[in-house]
């Protein structure tokens, strides 16, 4: 198929009538202007939703890319919205200036990662977004909008997670930190003693975070803290080769959970403990080459807890093929009106399924867990929810929507995965003007 475009997991597919690469901001112009709707701007496709998926235009900003300008007395760097975060990572330790947090890996587009809320974890650091200081956007007529935090406060809240539908961000202005170092430990203990410690434990670091392990009753604990020590060498990344064994077993002894259970936990118990010290831009991201799609749900922090133990009770008693480790991660509050962390310290669980196989059944199964403690889902992680339940989770929906109404009048960006998100009419498919 000439067009076909697909994410990361391979779980959403799309045959657009076209995929754009423009090569700056007067070509993405000219795009948003008349290319076949709707038109959806992709970063790096790392979303497990549909939300790049478009029959008319899908914009691929990988031309748009690399630093505009930076400001050292503030800290700030001016950006192109289609830098991935590898490169971001690189070209900000090079000005000497370091973002504050960082997720899982660093594949990802700026831009991509701000219309998601893509975070790491630590009670006190907030999510990417958090970080905007000004944007530069394209609306939906194809023309060129700034907002600045000192100018319009207001702006960047509406349009700084906009899932691609508030216009599509041309550069962006981000407030970071001096580069800094990190010691990261990483340590097992049992599943009931986190539980237990969970919020004295995430608020002693920096940065925490922690992975249950299915039939394993342990959980590795990922604690990250400033540090001046020299680096030491990071450990050579033993993820996927932990994962191809959890696989085994799981396919083996699947119908064996007695002896699956003795087996992981005697092997989890024997991971050796992990303490290294390295500059910021080597510690946060991992490789992630076993592909699987994901849900993930941002709850009320204190809801964390009782909400894992749920989770864990259901994955363990109906679905034996998962095993995948659980993520739980913590997110401070933010003002972003489409913000999954909106006013609200939050505990973050993520579940994942082998790409392999059927995701539904077990996110189905999941996802009346994660709603029943108040969750939020993750904007680019598997969810069923449309723009009925997101009225009631996002005090801010009306304010943002009129916002969004301003940007793009003819709904240019509107698929109908968003329509359903929003609660609004697809815009036209054919050639708008
Ligand atoms: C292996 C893996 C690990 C992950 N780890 C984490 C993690 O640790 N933490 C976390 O929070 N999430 C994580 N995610 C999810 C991921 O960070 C988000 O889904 C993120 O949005 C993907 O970024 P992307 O560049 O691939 O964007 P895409 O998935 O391509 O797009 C995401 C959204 O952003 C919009 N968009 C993209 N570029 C622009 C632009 N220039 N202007 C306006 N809108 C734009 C798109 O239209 C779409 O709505 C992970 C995903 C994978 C596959």
């Amino acid at each position: 198929m000439a067009n076909a475009w697909s994410n990361w997991s391979g779980f959403v597919t799309a045959s657009p009538k076209r995929i754009a690469t423009p090569a700056d901001v007067g070509e993405l112009a000219e795009l948003v202007r008349s290319a076949p709707g709707p038109l959806r701007v992709a970063g790096a496709g790392h979303s497990f939703t549909p939300l790049v998926q478009s029959e008319g235009t899908i914009v691929s900003l990988e031309k748009i890319e690399g630093l505009v300008s930076h400001d050292a007395a503030n800290s700030r760097a001016r950006v192109r919205a289609g830098t991935r975060l590898g490169a971001l990572m690189h070209i900000l330790q090079d000005i000497g200036q370091g973002l504050p947090n960082m997720g899982d890996i660093d594949k990802q587009a700026i831009g991509g990662a701000l219309g998601t809320a893509t975070h790491g974890s630590g009670p006190t650091l907030g999510a990417y977004h958090t970080q905007l200081e000004a944007v530069q956007l394209v609306d939906g007529q194809g023309k060129l909008r700034e907002y600045t935090r000192a100018g319009n406060q207001d702006m960047i809240h509406a349009t700084g997670v906009a899932l691609g539908a508030f216009g599509v961000l041309a550069e962006v202005t981000m407030n970071n930190i001096a580069t800094y170092r990190l010691r990261r430990r990483k340590w097992v203990l049992p599943v009931g003693d986190m539980l237990k410690s969970f919020e004295t434990m995430m608020a002693a670091h920096r940065s925490a975070e922690f992975y249950y392990i299915p039939f394993a009753d342990y959980v590795q604990f990922i604690a990250s803290d400033l540090s001046d020590a020299a680096p030491t060498t990071r450990p050579t990344e033993d993820d996927e080769e932990g994962l191809a064994t959890l696989r085994k077993l799981r396919s083996a002894l699947r119908w064996l959970p007695s002896l699956r259970r003795a087996l992981i936990r005697g092997a989890v118990r024997k991971v050796p403990a992990e303490d290294y010290v390295q500059d910021w831009l080597n510690v946060y991201a991992s490789d992630r080459r076993t592909k699987f799609n994901e849900m993930e749900y941002h709850l009320p922090y204190e809801e964390g807890p009782n909400a894992l133990a749920e989770i864990i009770a259901l994955t363990e008693k109906h679905f034996p093929e998962v095993y995948f480790p659980m993520e739980v991660r913590s997110v401070a509050p933010d003002e972003f009106w489409l913000s999954p962390f909106y006013k609200r310290l939050t505990c973050s669980i993520a579940i994942h399924h082998d790409a392999a196989n059927d995701p539904l059944p077990f996110m189905r199964a999941a996802e009346p867990i994660f709603r029943k403690y108040g969750g939020r889902p993750h904007w680019g992680k598997m969810h069923s929810l449309k723009a009925a339940d997101f009225k009631k989770l996002y005090p801010r929906w009306d304010d943002a929507l009129a916002v969004r109404r301003d940007i793009d009048p003819d709904n240019r960006f509107v698929s109908p995965y968003m329509a359903g998100l929003f609660g609004i009419q697809p815009g036209p498919s054919g050639i708008q003007r």
